[in-house]
């Protein structure tokens, strides 16, 4: 529902630039006849212009850094983004993503059934994100010891190979939910600079509520991480909305779920806590479409009394 409600087809924009391009002519001569002759004229070009696009490819999402697209082609076409290939459903359905640091463009090319290729150039709505400046005496600041490295490693490698997950279901296709809803305490890629050095991003949005809080799917997928304690992210949970869209849900207290396990959106899959490297109890909502860190945040309706 969220995911479809910025929609604006980028195709009515094009026609309403091209338009005066192969009238131009037509449009200098028509204005040296008499204004009662060109009415034939004019009422074609309102038939025109009232006539829905045909476009054999639309995109409705928000073109924004952090932004999820979802597109429809045509059957039998294939897309690529940035050169890299998107699976496109059997009815012509598909995902793209734009990164928290995806530059101005993204390029889209879509081999159509026919052979034909169209390119198009996306521009993307460039973020400003929120930098936290800490310090904190050196001592303070605990190294990793080499049994931490190496569950960091095992950690990454199985959210790695979960996320490789790619099949047919458009679970996504049924819009997003609030897995719980809170005062927003963290939102989607601010940076943090402990002792002037820059730290990971933060990928998620954060939802302060006490532990214990029921947490349900977003939206129904199949689980592919559940995972009682990683080092940084705790209880872990990944959920496969297909097409290798995934969320993740972080700092668990308890999992209600296992691997393999198909939820259904809203359906209780665990509960809020503070585990693994986290300062209090709260959810950390993330969303990943490939390589794509994606904003949940604007997957969602507002949570009323928070402030955007
Ligand atoms: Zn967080």
């Amino acid at each position: 529902m969220g995911l479809w409600r910025t929609s604006e087809s980028q195709d009515r924009i094009t026609l309403a630039l091209r338009l005066p391009h192969q009238f131009e002519s037509g449009l200098n001569q028509m204005m040296r006849v008499p204004p009662i002759l060109q009415l034939p004229f004019w009422l074609i070009c309102c038939l025109l212009l009232s006539l829905p696009v045909r476009a054999q490819t639309t995109l409705t999402g928000p073109l924004l850094q952090g932004g999820l697209v979802i597109g429809t082609t045509t059957p039998g076409a294939s897309v690529w983004q940035d050169d890299q290939p998107v699976r496109v459903s059997r009815a012509g359905t598909f995902l793209i993503g734009f990164d928290r640091d995806m530059p101005e463009t993204s390029r889209l090319r879509i081999r159509y059934a026919d052979g034909a290729t169209e390119h198009r150039v996306l521009p993307i709505e460039q973020r400003q994100y929120a930098i936290q400046r800490i310090r904190l005496p050196d001592h303070k600041v605990t190294p990793m010891t080499p049994q931490a490295i190496g569950r960091v490693r095992r950690d990454s490698r199985l959210l790695r190979a979960a996320r490789r997950r790619d099949d047919d279901r458009q679970d996504f296709m049924a819009g997003f939910i609030w897995p719980v809803t809170g005062p927003i305490s963290g939102v989607y890629g601010s940076q943090r600079i402990l002792n002037g050095q820059k730290k990971h991003p933060h990928y998620g949005v954060d939802l302060a509520r006490p532990t214990g809080t029921p947490v349900v799917a977003p939206a129904a997928g199949i689980v592919t991480v559940a995972a009682p304690d990683m080092f940084y992210s705790g209880g872990t949970l990944v959920i496969d909305h297909g097409h290798q869209l995934t969320s993740a849900l972080l700092h668990l207290s308890e999992l209600a779920v296992r691997v393999g396990d198909r939820v259904q959106q809203g359906q209780p899959v665990g509960r809020v806590g503070a585990t693994g490297r986290a300062t209090g109890p709260h959810l950390d909502w993330r969303m990943k479409l490939r390589r794509h860190q994606i904003d949940p945040q604007l997957l969602v309706p507002p949570i009323p009394g928070n402030t955007p």
